[in-house]
């Protein structure tokens, strides 16, 4: 990439927050100059949020980068910070995970039935032979026992791999075996759209492929027949719900490792991301407390991510149970029974915090304002967002459809190596502009680089790099320092940066905004365009629903602009409106070469566009990887139409 980004897209419009909103907020303005006067510090009071049974003695150990220790020589368990305490302070009644089913069933868990629960899979974890130090695999669905399984190993200091319920055998056994996983817990099936789907068959093609699993854990979800492996698979209501609820947590060293999570791998070979126990939980609960203002007493959370993906790790499990949260857990599609299935839960349960990613609002602003205007949605009061950039007018259509035009909403940027949210408005604090993050946590350094490592000024544009450690990153790639380094810290390494692989601007404010993948970028008659912001221009077209935009190679210009657009129900729009459109809104150099309207985008499954693929396609050659690709017929479903009209 030479030189720096384009400024391209400029918003004016600015949201502070509510008066009562700021006058009741957790955290204030006071955090960021607390944190600026001594970061350090700053952490190690948010550290004091846990319990700890030894303190430690240094706050972090930087003296062999990029290798990090936080909170040297302290010790904790993760999971009594996540259950006993709360039973100690008289909340064991409280409700802690509203689980609803995708068929309607629903259960209400309170503090001491999941502390009860996590103590005999503890129990009977150790009974399997697992020791601290032992990785265990985890497969479910999204039902209770996925936060039992992560809590159960992280009582007894196993490591827990959790790999998202709907990859396949191949993507598994991968993960199986870079981790060489002694355990592997999964269920029969969990609910998708109506329907039981199994997972236990591909367990069993997975691990025919993997001897170092001993054990395999089987929760009973659909009921569906399976096939037995005796002496090696168990059923969990067999051995769990029959265990000792007596567990006494045993401290663990700041730095044990607490689980390895394997990157979405929107770009590439999935990377098994290294996360350990003070920092991680520190940040994890420092930040859910102050992102989403959590007042534990009288909140009802929900964070729609699956436990698969990193959202869920930190802001279904750690975070809000750290903090003491009832939350709201959700197994199934938004679309089953029907489109409004997220807003009948909201409206059940009372939530008053959701945390949802751009790909699901797009999809409900898509199917019509009219289906959330049916549900009573008055109890929110704030929205978040996170895994992709979210587009000016999808942030407005959350807000004022969903938000009722009266909540915050806060853009969080934050990755799998980062364990937690690092850029974030602060919802108390922080007049948003819609569609950016705004700037760093209180206690974080982030900034936009040329590619020279130099800081850009204020209107400038460049790479998105971390200044300086943090007490929930990575600690490394499992079993491989090497590729740590070479990813995350050569780029910049002559400033000690970290490199995020992302694009970023700073406005005229000062304000972030990120856009995209660094290998997203187009470069257009000499010109670096970023493709968020080429979307984000046919978004705010009224017809338009969501967009992808790729640069493809063009014998003239250098790249191309071709955009993929998907219309909103019932409206229409030429391909000369929407280009023009585009050249308006950003400058005739970003006018698309070509507009293709297609009915869906092929996207990962955690629902993250593959703009690689659709590249593929604009400069006609054979698709690349689609292993990751949650609908492999959509692509098929593009071509035709590509082939039709060009
Ligand atoms: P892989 O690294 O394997 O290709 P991935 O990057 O999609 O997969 P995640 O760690 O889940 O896996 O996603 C982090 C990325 O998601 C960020 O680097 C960024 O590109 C994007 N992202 C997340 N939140 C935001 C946000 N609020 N705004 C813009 N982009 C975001
Ligand atoms: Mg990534």
């Amino acid at each position: 990439m030479s030189e720096t980004l384009e400024n391209l897209l400029s918003e004016d419009r600015q949201f502070p927050p509510p008066a009562d909103f700021a006058a009741n907020a957790n955290v204030t303005a006071a955090a960021y100059d607390e944190a600026a006067a001594d970061r350090l510090a700053f952490w190690a009071k948010q550290a004091q949020r846990l319990d700890w049974f030894q303190e430690w003695d240094q706050v972090l150990d930087w003296s062999n980068p990029p290798f990090a220790k936080w909170f040297v020589g302290g010790t904790l368990n993760v999971a009594y910070n996540c259950l006993d305490r709360h039973l100690a302070a008289g909340n064991g009644d409280k409700v802690a995970i509203h689980w609803e089913g995708e068929p309607g069933d629903s259960r209400a868990i309170t503090y001491a039935d999941l502390h009860a629960e996590v103590c005999r899979a503890a129990n009977t974890l150790t009974d399997l032979g697992v020791t601290a130090g032992d990785r265990v695999a985890i497969y479910l669905p999204m039902i209770p026992e996925a936060a039992v399984a992560m809590l159960a190993c992280a009582r007894i200091g196993a490591t827990h791999s959790v790999v998202f319920g709907g990859f396949s055998k191949d993507a598994l056994s991968g993960r199986i075996k870079d981790a060489s996983a002694k355990v592997v817990i999964t269920a029969d099936g969990g609910f998708r759209r109506g329907n039981p789907s199994a997972l236990k068959p591909t367990v069993d093609e997975a691990v025919a492929e993997c001897p170092t699993i001993e054990k395999v854990l089987v929760v009973r979800r659909t009921g569906q027949d399976v096939d037995w492996t005796e002496g090696r698979d168990l059923w969990w209501h067999e051995t769990v719900a029959t265990a000792s609820d007596k567990h006494e947590a045993q401290p663990f060293d700041a730095e044990h490792p607490l689980f390895i999570l394997y990157t979405s791998g929107t770009t590439a070979k999935p990377k098994g991301i290294l996360h350990t126990t003070g920092g991680y939980l520190t940040q994890a609960s420092y930040t859910h407390h102050a992102v989403f203002d959590l007042k534990p007493e009288t909140d009802v959370y929900w964070c729609t991510a699956d436990i698969g993906w990193v959202t869920g790790h930190s802001y279904i499990v750690y975070g809000p149970l750290s903090n003491g949260a009832t939350q709201v857990m959700y197994e199934g599609t938004p679309d089953t029974p029907h489109r409004g299935r997220f807003w009948e839960i909201v409206q059940k349960y009372g939530v008053t915090i959701l945390y949802t990613a751009p790909t699901a609002i797009r999809t409900f602003a898509k199917w019509g304002d009219d289906i959330p205007a049916q549900f009573d949605l008055s109890s929110l009061r704030l929205l978040g967002s996170v895994g992709e950039p979210i587009n000016p007018e999808a942030w407005m259509w959350y807000r004022e459809h969903i938000g009722g035009g009266r909540t915050p909403v806060v853009d969080t940027w934050w990755q799998t190596e980062t364990g937690a949210i690092m850029i974030s408005p602060l919802p108390g604090v922080t007049a948003c502009k819609p569609g950016s993050a705004m700037g760093p946590l209180p206690g974080i350094a982030a900034d936009v680089v040329n590619d020279a490592g130099q800081i850009v000024g204020n209107g400038g544009g460049g790479y998105l790099v971390l200044n300086e450690p943090w007490p929930s990153m990575l600690r490394t790639i499992w079993g491989d320092d090497q590729r740590f380094i070479d990813t995350y810290w050569s780029r910049f390494a002559e400033h000690g940066y970290y490199f995020a692989g992302d694009g970023a601007k700073k406005d005229d404010d000062g304000a972030l905004w990120l856009l995209g993948r660094v290998d997203d970028v187009m470069l257009v008659s000499g010109h670096n365009i970023s493709t968020t912001e080429v979307e984000s221009a046919l978004v705010s077209h009224p017809a338009v629903a969501e967009s992808a935009v790729v640069g493809a190679t063009d014998p003239t210009t250098g790249q191309a602009v071709v955009a993929f657009v998907i219309l909103k129900g019932n409206a229409s729009a030429s391909e000369a409106e929407l280009k023009d459109h585009v050249a308006k809104t950003l400058g005739p150099i970003c006018k698309p070469r070509q507009i293709q309207f297609v009915s869906e985008l092929p996207k990962t499954r955690s629902g993250k566009i593959m703009r690689r693929l659709l590249k593929d396609i604009a400069e006609k050659r054979a698709l690349g990887d689609v292993t990751t690709l949650q609908d492999a017929g959509v692509m098929q479903l593009i071509q035709q139409g590509m082939s039709t009209t060009s």
